[in-house]
């Protein structure tokens, strides 16, 4: 019944109702907060009668009255809303106490010095969340008497020294408001009530609530309990714990308590608490006693109380206690907060006692928290000097001198150094580089940058668009935020949050134990959507294999232009004045994209592999210093004047709309062909060394109507037929086509004529459907996120709103022209948990994602068929 009592209500009745003992009490429901509101600040009739009535019930149980001057009922009050929500009025405790009821409260007790510090308390915690009276203030007070009577602690307070704090507390009162606190109990109580609804409306909630999209006729309810003393001497205590390890997941009880003390103690880190069990405080070699040496009564009483919990809940709770003179009362529980590997054993384990099934298993692991397994992170103990941050571009951890060139990053490693590639942005030429660094930063670029992209498919971290950072190439330095760095400089990068820190940070390794597997097991039974790779080295296509792709969904080909002598040949390819020339420079590069492909075939089997013929604009390939010029020219047999020409003609402003994707492939089919024939060429190759039966999907990219297909089309029809003609063997293939221009997905219908598999590149379809360029969003993405503009980068969460319209439509009219078309998604969005339900829910067959995010999506796929 969370949604009409609240999170913490509902579970307090819920253990109630399991025979545990809960202090008895009652719940204001959430009907009442929204009633509350939308009735102009006035409560429903029936509400002060309610109460009394309910309070009326709690008297009965416990056996005293509220108000009462000789045994007076005290009642705490908390805010309790579906989801916990921080900037709420939090918890007013010993409520119902004024000169009368503590004189009573002392009697009862027998304890006066407990009855007035827990006035005095109550007068403080009230005033500040209540009467809104400054906090310092009361502190202040207290600072001054102990120093007047030259003690430190707290508990050196004696009776008369807390009865005169009282006094001075309710004059600060009167000082601050102009009116007294107040005394009576009826008064006291409703002042709280109001205090919990009117929190529901302050600003911190509300914006609390607008950024974790918690919709405001939620509401809060109150809860109203009779108080229990944790702090009536040693036999009582208060306490907060875990019915499994939260960071390990371990099956063991895990908890701290404090003697004699309220709950208040535990949280403000006043006194250290101690651990409950035997075992945890013998590992923390602290010399005071645990619980289950103190309390062996009620520490029994508190493990069966967990056990029926856990039964109960079937989940790991966190739960809160209070210890009153030897009895044992529940505060709280909850579903417990833990970390991902806890989250994996616990879920495993408790199939395995058969608590849950393996579907539930399944769904309790949050699947971008894989990431905390996957990469090295940094150790959370050590002290770090963060200098700036930029976009968390891919995930994990890494330190490193710094370096500002890929040439520099390679010679450095090839001497034994650990270096972090710094770059203002990458480009297709700093692979190599960015291949040996132990991470890459940025200063510009968003999370389809090329350098978040290439980074995530090789596994390593990036931090990309800090644009705080200063980057000199000429003096190889960096300033940031007046700190200087220069080439050689240590600096630690988290790609998981975006942080740059300054020296070394250590790292821990990421450890896949059995029950990752065993769960991934499980994901895999239940999804039905596939999930393959974008590679296209063979480490990462092996990498991903183990993560357990499904095969390639994007294999992007110009990035193995660069390697060694490629580049060489690729430029003279572009250099060359006429179609033979061109075609001269092409059959050096064949057999080499032929072994390419061979090798990635051979990895990946039996499982599909979609290759992309090449895409990126040419004078990507082209150098750009003067300095590389010259070397180019040499190397080429032109002259550097014509090199100059050259990048100058194929300059453009626009890059990413301009002279690339199959426009290249019209202009110049000989490429295509060129790649078609490696393509089938190593399919033929394999199929004979390994008799596996390889089906390649080759893919054009950039397509934005039928016609275009249709040329490519030919061009790897007479592709085939001269693999056929040459071998005697016919190579079978699919054609397909990427849909990343709306054109593309609004004439998905005609194109499906000609294509027998589409595959939704959103990294394209976002940057032309926003008409945001992909390099250049990082610089305002963050603010148009501030402005509530955007919920989300939409380079990384799919915009199912826009984009994912054209994507549902596409999918829709493919699949009328052709039944069995087969659809999947290659653009970064392939690797996030919400856009994968989205793909689910229009029926992709397949996303496609780094093999790094591999494991995240098979989790994700499995959950959104749940
Ligand atoms: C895309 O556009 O989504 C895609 C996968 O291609 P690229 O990122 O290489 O442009
Ligand atoms: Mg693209």
């Amino acid at each position: 019944m969370k949604n009409l009592l609240g999170g913490k209500g509902a579970n307090l009745a819920e253990m109630s109702n399991l025979g545990l003992p809960v202090p008895p009490g009652f719940t204001i429901t959430t009907q009442v907060c929204t009633e509350f509101y939308k009735n102009n600040n006035t409560y429903p009739k029936a509400l002060p009668t309610q109460i009394d009535e309910a309070i009326a019930q709690i008297e009965s149980i416990m056996g005293n009255k509220f108000g009462d001057n000789s045994n007076p009922l005290l009642v705490s009050v908390r805010s309790g809303a579906r989801v916990s929500m921080p900037g709420m009025m939090d918890t007013v405790l010993n409520l119902g106490l004024n000169d009368e009821t503590v004189a009573g409260l002392a009697a009862k007790s027998g304890n006066p010095r407990f009855a007035w510090d827990s006035y005095r308390r109550f007068i403080q915690m009230y005033s500040d969340v209540v009467l809104e009276v400054e906090h310092h203030l009361f502190e202040d007070k207290i600072e001054q008497l102990k120093l007047d009577k030259g003690v430190e602690l707290d508990t050196e307070l004696d009776v008369e020294d807390l009865k005169n704090l009282t006094q001075q507390f309710k004059q600060l009162v009167q000082d601050e408001l102009g009116q007294p606190f107040p005394s009576d109990v009826r008064e006291q109580l409703q002042g709280a009530i109001n205090a919990v609804f009117s929190s529901w409306m302050c600003a911190r909630a509300i914006t609390y609530r607008r950024i974790n999209e918690i919709p405001e006729d939620w509401g809060t309810a109150v809860n109203v309990q009779a108080m229990v003393f944790g702090n009536m001497g040693n036999t009582s205590a208060t306490g907060v714990a875990f019915t499994r390890n939260p960071s390990t997941g371990d099956n063991e009880f895990y908890g701290e308590y404090l003697i004699n003390a309220q709950g208040e103690d535990v949280v403000a880190g006043i006194r250290t608490p101690q651990n409950i069990t035997k075992k945890a405080q013998d590992e923390s070699g602290q010399n005071k006693p645990s619980m289950e040496e103190t309390l062996p009564e009620v520490y029994t009483q508190l493990v069966d109380v967990y056990n029926k919990l856990e039964q109960h809940y079937k989940d790991m709770q966190d739960i809160e206690f209070t210890v009153q003179e030897g009895k044992l009362w529940m505060l709280q529980t909850r579903a417990g907060k833990r970390t991902a590997k806890a989250a994996i054993k616990i879920a495993v384990d408790m199939v395995n006692e058969q608590l849950i099934d393996k579907r539930t298993a399944v769904s309790r692991v949050e699947p971008e928290s894989l990431d905390q397994l996957l990469h090295p992170t940094l150790d959370s103990n050590a002290p770090k000097q963060v200098i700036t941050k930029g976009l968390p571009a891919s995930p994990g951890a890494a330190s490193g001198q710094i370096v500002f060139s890929a040439e520099d990053a390679e010679e450095w490693v090839e001497k034994g150094k650990k270096v972090i590639l710094v770059r203002i942005e990458t480009s297709p030429e700093d692979i190599s580089g960015m291949h040996v660094a132990n991470g890459i930063l940025t200063s510009r670029g968003g999370m389809t940058s090329h350098a978040a992209v290439v980074a995530r498919g090789m596994g390593k971290p990036c931090v990309s668009g800090a644009g705080e950072l200063k980057i000199s190439y000429a003096t190889k330095q960096l300033t940031v935020n007046g700190l200087e760095l220069n080439e050689g400089d240590i600096v630690t990068i988290n790609g998981s949050n975006g942080e740059v820190i300054k020296g070394q940070i250590p790292t821990i390794k990421p450890n896949l134990s059995g029950d990752f597997s065993t769960l991934m097991d499980w994901a895999d039974e239940i999804r039905t959507m596939k999930v393959r790779t974008n590679a296209e080295t063979a480490l990462d296509t092996q990498t991903a294999r183990d993560f357990g792709a499904e095969g390639i969904g994007l294999c992007r080909t110009e990035h193995m232009f660069f390697e060694g002598d490629r580049i060489i040949a690729m430029r003279q390819m572009i250099l060359a004045d006429d179609e033979a020339g061109r075609r001269k420079a092409l059959a050096k590069l064949q057999p080499m994209q032929t072994d390419d492909f061979a090798q990635i075939f051979k990895i990946m089997g039996e499982f599909p592999v979609t290759i992309r013929l090449l895409d990126p604009p040419l004078h990507e390939f082209l150098p750009h210093t003067d300095e590389e010029m010259q070397q180019v020219a040499q190397a080429s047999g032109v002259s550097v004047e014509k090199l100059k020409q050259k990048a100058e003609n194929l300059h453009e402003s626009n890059p990413m709309l301009g002279h690339r994707g199959c426009r290249l492939g019209i202009t110049y089919p000989e490429v295509y062909e060129m790649q078609a024939l490696s393509i089938l060429e190593a399919a033929d190759k394999v199929r004979q060394e390994t008799g596996l039966d390889i089906t390649p999907e080759i893919m054009i990219p950039l397509v934005g109507s039928k016609r275009e297909l249709d040329l490519m089309a030919e061009v790897i029809a007479n592709a085939a037929e001269q693999v056929q003609n040459k071998t005697g063997r016919k190579v079978n293939y699919l054609l397909g086509t990427m849909i990343e221009l709306p054109r593309a997905a609004l004439r998905a219908g005609d194109i499906a004529n000609t294509a027998e598999f589409f595959s939704f590149g959103t990294n394209d379809l976002t940057q032309t459907t926003y008409g945001i360029s992909r390099d250049d969003s990082a610089n305002f993405v963050g603010i148009y996120r501030d402005k509530k503009i955007y919920e989300h980068d939409p380079f990384a969460v799919l915009d199912t709103d826009g984009v994912g319209e054209l994507v549902q439509l596409a999918a829709e009219r493919g699949r009328d022209t052709r039944a069995d078309i087969k659809l999947g998604i290659c653009g970064e969005h392939g690797g996030n948990p919400s856009s994968i339900k989205f793909c689910k829910s229009v029926g992709l067959n397949y996303v496609s994602c780094s093999p790094y995010r591999v494991p995240i999506a098979r989790l994700a796929a499995a959950q959104a068929e749940l």
